[in-house]
């Protein structure tokens, strides 16, 4: 595990492991950018999120159908009904990237992210109701909404708008839920996978 330092308050940063691509200071919410041999690359404040607690924490350790993880970091999105937490969870027998596991009125999904292999329609394009291909997989739309980052801490796999709206659809795929973020420069496919409540297990 690599030491950074916060720039902003002074704090510890860590950084777990090769996958990691940004990280939010816990203590006062700047968010920087890994860049090169772990340097950062600062990209200015989110909200701390001490405030809003939550079943999981930055740091607890579970179990997913009897899997081990910990998290890494959260994430609180907001969007024009309400909120969403997401979290970014390290597999402790690193076989796998950090996965995100998403908090939705107590329900948990758990999300891969995935390779885009064929171009995905543009937001503006895609309409709830109809079905879209995604990577040559029909997927039927039943969500489409704006979101915005609320506040984050910890690290995470990806780098995500810490301002800004960014669109986002889901939609249900033969072999399951789909969801895809519109990034301003980046298109972001992931996967679900309900989980079940007896299939986490927080230590
Ligand atoms: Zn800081």
């Amino acid at each position: 595990m690599q030491k950074l330092r916060c720039t902003s308050c002074g704090a510890d940063l860590e950084v777990e492991n090769q996958f990691i691509r940004s990280v939010t200071c816990a203590y006062c919410g700047a968010n920087y950018m890994i860049s090169g041999s772990q340097t950062l690359d600062p990209k200015g404040k989110t909200a701390t999120l001490a405030d809003y607690p939550s079943r999981l924490n930055v740091g607890a350790r579970g179990t997913i159908r009897g899997r081990a993880f910990h998290v890494l970091g959260r994430i609180r999105y907001t969007y024009d009904a309400g909120f969403w937490e997401e979290w970014q969870i390290a597999w402790d027998d690193e076989q796998s990237p950090p996965d995100w596991l998403e908090e939705d009125e107590g329900m948990w999904t758990l999300y891969r992210r995935g390779r885009i292999k064929a171009a995905i329609p543009p937001y503006e394009e895609v309409r709830v109701g109809t079905s879209i291909s995604i990577n040559q997989q029909n997927v039927f739309i039943t969500e489409k909404r704006k979101g915005q980052v609320a506040g984050s801490e910890g690290q995470f796999s990806s780098v995500f708008p810490i301002s800004g709206e960014f669109g986002y659809v889901t939609g249900a795929g033969d072999k399951g839920k789909l969801s895809v973020n519109y990034w301003q420069d980046e298109i972001e496919l992931s996967r679900g996978d309900e989980i079940e409540f007896n299939d986490l297990v927080i230590k």
